[in-house]
């Protein structure tokens, strides 16, 4: 029935919309809690500053503008079209609000509307769409942060596991545990060569547990389309940014968001066609 399909796409791209808003709120405040967080932990706890004391997490305190510190009302607050009303503006001060934030609520609702609309009242659209918005974050906390936080990375890496085990993902357990187990060996063998050899850290262990989710979801034969998409993406935008002068100081690039870029090219067209894009 392609109307009810369709209202299902759509009704999941709406709840895209909304998941995206929680997503902003996420990449912006997680990396900040654990900072927090390790802040604490390497205090002993006794000495937090009493501003630290603060309940700081993803329900409070409410957004404001970081810069006039206007309370954004709840209107000022919808998907999407607040942006579009407010012309990207704080409603207060008019200070310019980042493009990324209604970016990452379109991309969502587009991801949930796309795993809906593939495999309508099914669980694996659930489950896809549970991928998508984990992938998201963590593509873009790595690139603000250089950091994959393991409250998002192993969750993702046993959720994997679970879905091949319950069927709800297209691939045997078997590949599935052996792709979990594979794609953290693999990448945890290249960083230790590679600082052996040069001294320096190409990745982090975040990048092998990501790589070890992506073995759980995909199967191990998805492994090596993914790296190679994933060195193709970060040979361009590598390039891209050199070219237009923007590379960071340093020129380090985190290499979460490519392994991340890989994993949705895997997801939208199957590991195949990543080897037929590349030439295998
Ligand atoms: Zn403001």
């Amino acid at each position: 029935m392609p109307f009810s399909h369709g209202l299902a796409a759509a009704l999941a791209g709406i709840l895209g919309l909304l998941i995206g808003s929680f997503l902003n709120v996420v990449i912006h405040r997680l990396p900040l809690m654990l900072e927090r967080q390790w802040a604490t932990d390497c205090s002993g706890g006794d000495t937090a500053e009493p501003e630290v004391e603060k309940a700081f997490n993803l329900m409070t305190p409410r957004s404001r503008c970081p810069d006039c510190g206007h309370l954004i009302r709840w209107h000022e607050n919808i998907p999407v079209l607040s942006y579009v009303f407010l012309r990207g503006r704080c409603a207060s001060c008019r200070v310019r609000i980042s493009p990324r934030y209604p970016a990452v609520e379109l991309a969502t609702a587009a991801l949930f509307a796309w795993c809906v609309w593939r495999a309508p009242g099914q669980a694996g659209a659930l489950a896809w769409c549970g991928f998508s918005a984990a992938l998201l974050t963590l593509a873009l906390i790595d690139w603000d942060t250089t950091l994959l936080p393991d409250d998002i990375t192993l969750p993702l890496l046993w959720a994997g596991l679970l879905a091949a085990a319950t069927s709800v993902t297209h691939v045997t357990l078997q590949s599935s545990v052996w792709g979990a187990a594979s794609g953290y060996v693999s990448l945890w063998s290249v960083y230790w060569l590679f600082k052996l050899a040069t001294g320096k850290e190409g990745m982090g262990y975040g990048d092998f547990k990501l790589f070890a989710a992506f073995g759980a979801w995909f199967g191990w034969q998805a492994l090596v389309p993914i790296i190679l998409m994933a060195s193709l993406i970060g040979v361009v935008v590598g390039l891209a940014l050199k070219l237009t002068n923007r590379l960071r100081d340093g020129g380090y690039i985190p290499f979460g968001p490519f392994l991340a870029g890989a994993g949705f090219t895997a997801m939208l067209f199957g590991p195949e066609v990543i080897l037929r894009t590349v030439g295998l």
